[in-house]
């Protein structure tokens, strides 16, 4: 008997395969009915794509099979003992008229016990095509229920991204908000991410991992039920992508893009779809569940600290001078009065900051490095920790003595040239040095361990994970073309050992976050200003990876000028948002451009948040950070997280400092004790039988600790 598509199922998930084209038609929630697939468009790729020069190869369609039957696709299924495999083989593809040498295999693993489907593809290029890029797998048209418009969409971009209603907010086109600052210019987007279409029609929200993708999941939920999307498997460097045609023709579409490059076979494997109840908790328990990364061994002032001082005003990349050495002492005093323990000094190499890279010695119009190790000296004896920025991505092409170094180390781009970026001064050209060439680590080495002799604690490593990876053709790097995250993963390794004066393993921060590298560094910057209103979420890498340690930069609300006003509007909401999220804060002090000396009412409180931070670090130790599980009902001016540790439950909370706020557990409860930012007698308990009610009233921020009550 023929049959259009076969379904194979558990009863948990079903799902339809074209017995013609081998893609996947239908995907069944079994528990609430709801097949996802709700369009399944034909204008563009569905399962898979290749690309081969500026042919696109994906199935077969119907015609193609009747002329050539080697293109179908072969079904096959086998059982295993815990679920059943699914294979899909392509012996050739086609594009209509020619016929590419080229098979695709492609394995769909059902488990018998879970909602879970795990895809893999072996793609053997036999013809020898030289292939760009490889999409897999593609699922089209996807949204949850009767409505699109109540889909949430969480993605990881820099920590986390969460879109309500992503087919209509992908459409909506963002406003522009442009802003001059020295000879940089910026434009931040408000009220939308993508709002152009593509050559396809569609509105494609993605980036690489990694990259600016901090994990290789997504998330796709409402009240009824959610869909996991990721990848637990490296696979080379790879593009998340969460695409859709906006409210014309509503529906998601997820897949992830390879970047291929070359003419041999390849696979990409382990990709996990899942079903859940709607919670995205529960696919950030998936992807956890699947990544068990390694505790780092940290110095031991680093969990006690939990704010920095940047100063990027030693020397500015138009040469213009802030500070020099000598002032160290007095940034050190600024710093204690700004309630922090730690600097970080951007500038203070050859040429200053965004011109003077890979430079990095002590600039001598800033002083001697005598003066700088004298510096550091006084830091030390104060019990204050000084970071160095290096950037680990880019060399300023003007130095002649570095010349052959460049040209050594620099990615080299598919036609044999190297790459080349800009930030800035546009008469300024950055050569991007390849993370996998042993020079160029061994530089970045050689930098840290230069600042470190010099009295420095650790370094901030700028664009590390927030840059694009690349892939380099280099024939003398000697390794393969999409090794770029393997290389800082080695350099970061190797920075690990390096001890500071002390004794102490270096703090290491860097720019971006990202699990590849998540338990190598300390810090990860996660700059949410720059995505405030257009969906920021850092949770979602907060609660995926608990232990790790996010950075998260706070503004002054008055006299900023390095950010724009939008920024300096929130200035509360982000202190706030740090505290509850338990961030590091990183507090730009900028004479003039971005000082919370410039502004003393915003000083205050965020002296006043810190201590309570600091008292929160050294009292309670070892709590898991769980988002808002365990919350029952809140109101709405407040925000809350909490934090567990055996019976004892630690909430973090921000309100408007204005309104009395309630907030109830799931368990009963008692309240052990409270710290408040602002007043003292503002939290009480309101027993009710069973049930655990707090009242907030007058105090910005606080923390509150609970002990969970048998029921
Ligand atoms: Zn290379």
């Amino acid at each position: 008997m023929f049959k259009s598509r076969k379904r194979f199922g558990n009863e948990y998930i079903s799902i339809a395969i074209d017995t013609t084209s081998g893609e996947i038609l239908e995907l069944l929630n079994k528990q609430n009915g709801d097949n996802l697939i709700k369009s399944t468009p034909f204008s563009i790729p569905s399962m898979f794509s290749i690309l081969v020069g500026s042919v696109r190869l994906s199935v077969p369609k119907l015609v193609m099979v009747r002329n050539n039957p080697d293109l179908r696709a072969q079904i096959s299924e086998v059982k295993r003992d815990n679920g059943t495999e699914i294979n899909i083989i392509y012996n050739k593809l086609s594009d209509g008229t020619t016929v590419y040498d080229i098979q695709l295999a492609i394995i769909i693993f059902l488990p018998d016990d879970s909602g879970k489907l795990i895809l893999s593809a072996d793609v053997k290029n036999n013809g020898g095509y030289d292939v760009e890029k490889f999409c897999f797998p593609i699922i089209s048209g996807i949204y949850l229920g009767e409505n699109y418009k109540n889909d949430t969409l969480v993605y990881p971009y820099n920590s986390g991204m969460k879109f309500h209603n992503p087919v209509e907010y992908f459409a909506k086109k963002p406003k522009s908000i442009f802003w001059r600052w020295q000879e940089y210019r910026y434009c931040y987007h408000m009220d939308g991410c993508c709002g152009v279409k593509n050559a396809d029609g569609l509105y494609s929200y993605s980036s690489l991992y990694s990259g600016a993708t901090s994990m290789a999941w997504f998330d796709l939920y409402d009240d009824n039920g959610g869909i996991y999307f990721g990848m637990h498997e490296r696979n080379g460097i790879c593009r998340l992508k969460a695409d859709t045609f906006g409210p014309d023709s509503p529906g998601m579409i997820f897949s992830i893009e390879k970047t291929v490059e070359n003419i041999e076979s390849f696979c990409l494997n382990n990709v996990v779809i899942a079903l859940h109840e709607g919670d995205w908790h529960d696919g950030a328990d998936i992807y956890r569940a699947a990544h068990e990364i390694e505790e780092l061994k940290e110095p031991t002032w680093w969990n006690k600290s939990v704010s920095l001082a940047a100063h990027y005003d030693f020397k500015y990349q138009n040469g213009g001078i802030v500070h020099r050495f000598s002032d160290i002492p007095s940034l050190v005093e600024q710093a204690k009065s700004l309630n922090t323990d730690h600097l970080l000094f951007s500038g203070w190499h050859t040429d200053g900051f965004d011109n003077g890279f890979p430079e990095y010695y002590a600039d001598k119009d800033l002083g001697s490095e005598q003066d700088l190790a004298t510096g550091l000296k006084y830091a030390a004896d104060n019990g204050v920790k000084v970071s160095f920025y290096i950037n680990t991505r880019i060399a300023n092409r003007k130095f002649e003595h570095l010349t052959e170094f460049i040209k050594d180390n620099a990615v080299i781009k598919r036609d044999g040239t190297p790459e080349v970026e800009g930030y800035g001064d546009a008469t300024i050209s950055f050569a991007t040095m390849c993370a996998s060439s042993e020079g160029w680590k061994n530089r970045l080495l050689q930098a840290i361990e230069y600042v470190v002799d010099l009295g420095a604690t650790g370094v901030y490593l700028d664009q590390l994970a927030m840059a694009p990876p690349k892939t380099c053709h280099s024939k003398d790097h000697n390794h393969r073309s999409d090794d770029w995250c393997e290389g800082y993963k080695d350099m970061l390794a190797k920075a690990n050992k390096i001890k500071t004066k002390s004794g102490e393993p270096i703090s290491i921060i860097i720019e971006g976050c990202s699990d590849l590298f998540g338990s190598l560094v300390n810090g990860s910057l996660v700059s949410t200003f720059i995505s405030l209103h257009s969906g920021a979420f850092p949770e979602l890498y907060r609660y995926t990876f608990p232990k790790q340690r996010l950075v998260d930069m706070v503004y002054p609300k008055n006299n900023l000028a390095m950010r724009p006003v939008h920024v300096a509007q929130r200035s509360s909401d982000m202190i706030n948002k740090s505290f509850v999220t338990d961030i590091y804060f990183w507090v730009y002090d900028l004479e003039e451009d971005n000082s919370f000396f410039e502004d003393p009412e915003q000083l205050g409180y965020l002296k006043k948040v810190i201590e309570l931070k600091k008292n929160w670090h050294q009292k309670y130790v070892g709590f898991v950070f769980a988002d808002e599980k365990g919350i029952s009902e809140k109101s709405e001016e407040l925000t809350a997280k909490f934090y567990y540790k055996d019976d004892l439950c630690l909430i973090a909370y921000a309100s408007d400092g204005k309104t009395v706020c309630d907030l109830k557990t799931i368990f009963p409860a008692e309240l052990i004790e409270f710290n408040c930012a602002e007043g003292v007698d503002s939290v009480y308990e309101e027993l009710v039988p069973d049930l655990c009610y707090i009242k907030i009233a007058y105090s910005r921020c606080g923390t509150i600790l609970l002990k969970k009550l048998k029921n």
